[in-house]
């Protein structure tokens, strides 16, 4: 049954979807413990790949049916061979491109990013500790995404900051994240902890919404300032009167987002998502290797996506580990 009009590419709920999160790989170079499973994962033979060629056709199919964002992820997209190149191709459709990186490689970009009209980016920064980050990562990079963050502030770049709050492990710094905001013109963005195959979560480590503005709001009271979100927004945003960033909480635990959603995932083996905690995934670049419309397909895939979370609307079912290890490993869907 064909579900377009008009090119928009509609759920059942009527929510009309524009952004695409493409993620490049699922190698990194750091193995963040709240992402990338503790034994790693089967690297697989890079044929089950998107190629170059591959990554931007199928990104313009989506483009043709009304995607107007794509945002790069992982993994860590900097680390591909021909991230300059895929970056370059893209920034030449009718689109705004984004990135999700960890901030390591950013140095060698910077020109790329200008060039391709790139001005927002999102980096991933679970802490303002060099002993913790190297226990959070199981590497030791702090350094250099550090001085590349300040890097794209002098750049005059977009930057938001990434932190997954875990107890008793970095949420004894939100206040010093907030901190940062006073002199940086960065947006903190605190995320709950969510579940995803072999992250061993559990809500217990996690920390929400109400607990982390709690905390601030304890510490800031009446300087704590509610800023406008707008319609697609997966954060509620925060200033702090007198700083010269912003602040904000991303609740999918506690406090989903999920009716207003426009977003699409395309995972790096060409698998397409149509929630990031969906099971169940259209396999896009089969059917481009063999020649195949990929339109229909897309429409279909957009159209079955669930109101909430893949299908597990209560706390209950997100807790669930028979539902909620049934997804990829963070490090394999790209966030
Ligand atoms: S959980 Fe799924 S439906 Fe909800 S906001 Fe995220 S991607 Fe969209």
């Amino acid at each position: 049954m064909d579900h377009s009009s008009n090119n928009i590419l509609l759920d059942q709920f009527g929510r009309p979807h524009d952004y695409l999160r493409i993620s490049l790989t699922e190698r990194c170079n750091l193995r963040c413990t709240y992402c990338m499973p503790e034994e790693g994962i089967v690297l697989r033979p890079r044929a089950q790949f998107m190629k170059t060629d591959e990554v931007i056709a199928i990104a313009k199919t989506f483009v043709s049916l009304g995607i107007k964002k794509i945002r790069l992820t992982g993994g860590e997209p900097l680390v591909r061979n021909d991230a300059k190149e895929v970056i370059e191709q893209l920034a030449k459709l009718p689109i705004e491109l984004a990135i999700s990186t960890n901030g390591v490689l950013v140095d060698q970009f910077i020109d790329t990013f200008k060039k391709a009209g790139i001005h927002s980016i999102n980096v991933s920064l679970d802490s303002l500790q060099e002993g913790k980050t190297a226990a959070i990562t199981r590497r030791n990079n702090f350094a250099a995404t550090l001085s590349n963050i300040h890097l794209l502030i002098k750049e005059n770049f977009h930057v938001k900051l990434n932190a997954v709050i875990m107890k008793g492990l970095n949420d004894d710094e939100i206040l010093d994240f907030v901190q940062f905001t006073k002199e940086n013109p960065v947006h903190f963005r605190f995320i709950e902890f969510m579940p995803f195959n072999g992250n061993k979560w559990d809500w217990s480590k996690g920390l929400s919404y109400k607990e982390i503005m709690d905390l601030v709001n304890t510490d800031y009271g009446a300087k704590v300032q509610k800023l406008q979100d707008k319609k697609n927004d997966t954060a509620k945003s925060y200033k702090i009167e007198g700083y010269k960033g912003t602040f904000a909480v991303i609740s999918s635990v506690t406090n989903p987002f999920c009716d207003s959603c426009n977003r699409l995932r395309l995972t790096a083996d060409g698998r397409m998502k149509n929630c990031l905690f969906s099971q169940s995934e259209t396999d896009l670049l089969t059917a481009f290797r063999n020649g195949e419309d990929l339109r229909p397909l897309i429409f279909e895939n957009v159209w079955k996506k669930k109101s909430t979370r893949g299908g597990m609307d209560t706390f209950e079912e997100f807790s669930d580990a028979s539902l909620n290890q049934q997804n990829r490993s963070m490090i394999a869907i790209g966030g």
